[in-house]
């Protein structure tokens, strides 16, 4: 039985897409071939794309995790129903091509990092946070009966080499003795037996949570719950100017100006840099390849020895993340190209190749089902915001989760709910300022990346 997930597409995917370089993205675009647009069977209905000019109280712009969240509180919480404007597909960026790892974290930084930069008291009050935020993720699959493949089990995060240790026992006492949190150290022989026979491990820290998800199937049950509660849901409307008339915002799309008295927006990495210059470079996309294998046979299965299907991370900087699936094929990825130009450049799909032989050798060779890349919403201090822009009475965003916003974002999109209909929200260092900017460093940044992804390799593989 075919169960891909089928839309009427004008324009065949594009994978070089780069929102760097791009003067714009949509409409009509195909999904990206992934295993979860795959597996994902037929999504519920839409509301099709915008034709003629409207007014609107609340337009969010983004129709991934947070834009459909926030659609989602703005009519619970608030009684708005907001209007989604989403380029092409629905949820066709980061939403339909992730690891589908729910962990209890809402951007890159570790506990530690968190209170070098903020002190203790503000590091304590975003892991209380998190911890919420984890709870609304789990009832909102609950008690939406979003059939999203859940496999509960918390997160193993893997120490890649003997040296990675010492860092995660701190952080695991760390957490435990400041923050109140069980997590607990694996040493290698009982990750073997009881985890992941993950060649090149020497141990990990538990994280009670962690849940794998499918992704686009998450992402369609927001879908369908959001327009159950009263939103619209247009895509292949992507939002192609942006001006401020009295108090009003107008969003042209090809169809039809959206005025709209407040905005949202939710557009991750996807957004050409030319959306409203309020917003331009406050991010850095990263790109991540993801793969997926055929079905494992059962001696390849006794191999890989993956007894927890809950997700899986390796302590590298530029980390793998992968997890066996619940129709027993192995997925797995990593870093990718730094440009989307780059994208399709089989060194990078030889690379992960290489970065799964190692952990299972087993493997090596094995053929693949599924092959694909997206971009992630890096902020340039590594964390997330959700906030206002001062300056544009009546706008707000939630960006920047840099890989880590399967479970947070449904949480930003409660908080950037609560921020449209002016609602107070709790004093944290991630919603009461703005994403830091790069300014001049602007042109620079790739450059720099690409020294860095260098200089992050040699540290990650050296003992
Ligand atoms: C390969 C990969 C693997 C990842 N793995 C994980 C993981 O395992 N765990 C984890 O926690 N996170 C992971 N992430 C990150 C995670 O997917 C994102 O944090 C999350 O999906 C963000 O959701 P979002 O709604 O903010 O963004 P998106 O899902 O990217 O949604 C943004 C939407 O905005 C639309 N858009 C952009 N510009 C416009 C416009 N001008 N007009 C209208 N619409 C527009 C886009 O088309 C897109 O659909 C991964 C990301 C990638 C790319």
């Amino acid at each position: 039985m075919d169960t891909t997930a089928k839309r009427s597409a004008s324009v065949p995917f594009d994978p070089l897409y780069d929102p760097m370089t791009a003067r714009k993205l949509g409409p009509g675009s195909d999904y990206a071939p992934t295993y979860w647009i795959g597996t994902a069977g037929t999504p519920p209905a839409d509301d099709g794309p915008v034709t003629a000019d409207m007014d609107v109280d609340v337009a969010v712009i983004g129709s991934g995790y947070t834009g459909l969240s926030t659609a989602i509180h703005l009519a619970k919480m608030h009684g708005i129903k907001a209007t989604v404007l989403e380029a092409n597909g629905v949820a066709y960026g980061c939403s339909t091509r992730n690891g589908g790892q729910a962990q209890i974290s809402s951007g890159r930084l570790k506990r530690s990092e968190w209170i070098k930069r903020w002190g203790l008291d503000s590091a304590r009050a975003l892991h209380d946070e998190v911890v919420e935020a984890f709870d609304l993720f789990r009832g909102l699959i609950r008690d939406h009966a979003i059939d999203c493949d859940p496999q509960d089990g918390g997160h193993y995060y893997i120490a890649h080499k003997a040296s990675a240790m010492p860092s995660l026992e701190s952080e695991t006492r760390l957490l435990n003795e400041t923050f109140g949190y069980g997590a607990r150290m694996l040493d290698r022989e009982e990750l073997h037996r009881t985890v992941v026979r993950d060649a090149e491990a020497h141990g990990a820290m538990w994280e009670p949570d962690g849940v794998s998800i499918h992704a686009a199937k998450l992402a369609f049950g927001y879908l369908r719950v959001a327009r159950e509660l009263g939103a619209t849901v247009h895509p292949d409307s992507p939002v192609q100017g942006w001006e401020l008339k009295d108090g009003v915002h107008h969003l042209r799309t090809p169809g039809g100006i959206v005025r709209a008295r407040r905005v949202a927006v939710a557009t991750a990495a996807y957004a050409p840099r030319n959306l409203h210059p309020r917003l331009k470079d406050r991010l850095m996309p990263i790109m991540s390849n993801s793969i997926v294998t055929r079905v494992l046979t059962p001696e390849e299965l006794e191999a890989v020895g993956i007894q927890k299907r809950s997700p899986l991370t390796d302590t590298r900087t530029l980390r793998h993340y992968y997890r066996l699936l619940p129709d027993n094929r192995l997925q797995i990825g990593s870093r990718a190209a730094i440009t989307g130009r780059d994208a399709a450049n089989p060194v990078h799909l030889e690379a992960l190749r290489e970065g799964m032989a190692r952990k299972f050798p087993a493997l090596r060779g094995i053929d693949l089902d599924y092959s694909w890349w997206g971009w992630v919403d890096v902020s340039h201090d590594m964390m997330p915001r959700i906030t206002g822009l001062p300056d544009l009475p009546g706008a707000f965003y939630a960006l920047g989760y840099g890989g880590n916003g399967v479970m947070y974002s449904a949480m930003a999109g409660r908080r950037m709910a609560q921020l449209v209909a002016g609602e107070a929200i709790r004093d944290l260092p991630i919603f009461n300022n703005e994403l830091p900017h790069e300014g001049w460093r602007t042109p620079f940044r790739r450059l720099g990346q690409w020294g860095l992804y260098k200089l992050y390799h040699f540290r990650d593989e050296r003992k």
